[in-house]
């Protein structure tokens, strides 16, 4: 399955915010983004222009980015949200918030959605009691995600799960952290994503 391999503090700084792709290096002071607040490049520091359409297409690559997601398969993700009924920002958060990989980053299994989507690749995650190694898989509502059991020794993950208390895990999420297993509760709503994105923006992106 095809993903992006590159530098990643890059599109951070391409971006200009945080995007916590690398997990516990984005909250140390060795982060690209607070060491070198521009874009990367030779004209990085140079003057912005900025039209409409660039600022639209910077919030659709933001999304993608946040969510690991490349650039064909966040369109297909579009064109589902678009035919549903409701807002289709809203609803194309919501698709990529039910990921697999992003699920399983959201409740703490995982320090960043790449390593969360590595752990679903190597089987070490299960929805309804079944394997399921696919991260782009679409929880739903009453899905029960779990760790395999077999996988609950893996120092990784016990390394992990420690720092599970700290964490905040979203209410549409219902973990329960001893048995390394979570219910989903409902659809995310709007303001249950914390994704730094105006989705509108994106919206008027594909609509053009
Ligand atoms: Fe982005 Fe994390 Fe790299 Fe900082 S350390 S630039 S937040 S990926």
């Amino acid at each position: 399955m095809a993903r992006y391999t590159g530098p990643v503090c890059r599109l951070c700084r391409r971006e200009g915010i945080k995007l916590y792709l690398k997990g516990e290096r984005c909250f140390s002071e060795k982060c690209a983004v607070d060491k070198r607040p521009y874009a990367p490049g030779q004209h990085g520091q140079g003057r912005k222009r900025t039209t409409e359409y660039g600022m639209q297409l910077r919030e659709k690559q933001k999304a993608r980015r946040y969510y690991g997601v490349l650039e064909n398969q966040f369109e297909r993700y579009y064109e589902e949200a678009a035919r549903r009924r409701g807002v289709t920002g809203e609803t194309l958060l919501q698709l990529l918030e039910s990921r697999l990989d992003n699920v399983v980053y959201r409740l703490g299994f995982a320090a960043s959605r790449a390593e969360a989507r590595q752990l679903v690749r190597h089987g070490h995650i299960q929805v309804n009691g079944r394997r399921v190694d696919i991260p782009s898989f679409l929880v739903k509502e009453g899905d029960v995600v779990s760790v395999r059991e077999k996988s609950r020794d893996n120092a990784r993950l016990k390394e992990l799960a420690e720092l599970i208390p700290s964490r905040t895990i979203p209410a549409w999420l219902e973990l329960d952290a001893e048995n390394w297993t979570a219910k989903v509760l409902r659809r995310p709503a709007r303001d249950e994503i914390d994704a730094p994105v105006q989705e509108q923006q994106i919206v008027e992106f594909y609509s053009r």
